[in-house]
C-alpha cells in the first residue's frame, strides 16, 4: 500500500469514527424526551409536594415509630408493639409521674413541654391527661367500657388492644386543671380547648379525631386528643382541616 493509499485509509477510519460518535451523542440527547421514565418520575415528585412545599413522602405512614406513622382500626400496631424512649413531660400531670400513661416519646415530651410552656404565657393550664398505653393497659381500659356503654358504643370512642395512637407514645389527651370536660366534646369550648384549637400546630400537634370525620378517622370527634406530626404536616393539616387518611389518601379506611 502506498503512503497516499495508507494517508486515505486513515482519514476515511476517522471519519467513520466521527460519524459514529455524532450519531451516538445525538442519540443520547433525543434519550430523555423519549424515555417514559424520567417523565413519570417528575409527574410523581410533583404530585408528592404540596403547594407549600411539603414532601409527603418525607416520612413513612406505615413504618412503626415513624413520625406520620398512621395507626387505626384498619392499620393495627405490630404485636406488643413498645416505643423506645419514653419519657414523663416535665409539665402539669393528672396522675403521679410514675403511672404508665405520664410518659410520651422523648421528642413528643419536648415538645408538649413547649406548648404547655405557651400555653401557660397566654394564661391558659394545660393538664397532661394520658399518654402512652401499653397494649394490656389498653386491654383494661377497652373491656372497662365495654361493661360499661356495651360494645356499640365503646368502639366509637375507645380503640380495640393493639390499635391505639396511644400505644405508639406519639399521641396525648389534653385536659384542664379543674378536671372540667375531661374527655367530652364540651372541652373544645373551654379556654384550654380553644387554645389548643388556635395553636397545638405550632408546637406539631394536630388533633387527630376531626368534627364530622367520623366516617373517615373511625372515631367520634376528640377536641382533646392531640397527636404529634411535627410542626411541618401539623401546619399543613390545620391550614386545610383535613385529617391524616384524607391528606394521604387513605379514605374510607374506617368501618
Ligand atoms: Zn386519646
Amino acid at each position: 500500500m502506498s503512503i497516499r493509499k495508507r494517508w486515505i485509509a486513515i482519514i476515511i477510519a476517522l471519519l467513520l469514527v466521527g460519524a459514529i460518535s455524532l450519531f451516538v451523542a445525538s442519540e443520547q440527547a433525543n434519550a430523555p424526551a423519549s424515555d417514559g421514565g424520567n417523565t413519570e418520575q417528575l409527574e410523581a415528585d410533583e404530585t408528592q409536594t404540596t403547594e407549600t412545599g411539603l414532601d409527603k413522602t418525607k416520612y413513612s405512614i406505615d413504618e412503626p415509630g415513624s413520625l406520620w406513622w398512621i395507626v387505626s382500626r384498619e392499620r393495627p400496631l405490630p404485636d406488643g408493639y413498645e416505643p423506645s424512649n419514653l419519657e414523663v413531660p416535665d409539665t402539669q400531670l393528672r396522675l403521679a409521674a410514675t403511672a404508665e400513661q405520664m410518659q410520651l416519646r422523648g421528642t413528643v415530651a419536648t415538645a408538649t413541654e413547649a406548648m404547655f410552656a405557651a400555653a401557660q404565657s397566654d394564661g391558659i393550664e394545660l393538664v397532661f391527661g394520658s399518654g402512652y398505653r401499653s397494649e394490656s393497659l389498653q386491654a383494661q381500659f377497652y373491656n372497662s367500657y365495654v361493661a360499661r356503654d356495651g360494645q356499640e358504643a365503646a368502639d366509637r370512642y375507645s380503640a380495640h388492644p393493639g390499635t391505639s395512637e396511644h400505644q405508639t407514645g406519639l399521641a396525648f389527651d389534653v385536659t384542664s386543671l379543674s378536671g372540667a370536660c375531661h374527655l367530652e366534646i364540651c372541652f373544645e369550648d373551654l379556654p384550654e380547648g380553644q387554645w389548643v384549637q388556635d395553636n397545638a400546630h405550632d408546637y406539631g400537634f394536630i388533633i387527630r379525631y376531626l368534627d364530622g370525620k367520623e366516617n373517615i378517622t373511625g372515631y367520634q370527634y376528640e377536641p382533646w386528643h392531640l397527636r404529634y406530626v411535627g410542626e411541618e404536616l401539623a401546619n399543613e393539616l390545620h391550614e386545610n382541616g383535613q385529617t391524616m387518611e384524607e391528606f394521604f389518601g387513605l379514605t374510607g379506611t374506617a368501618d
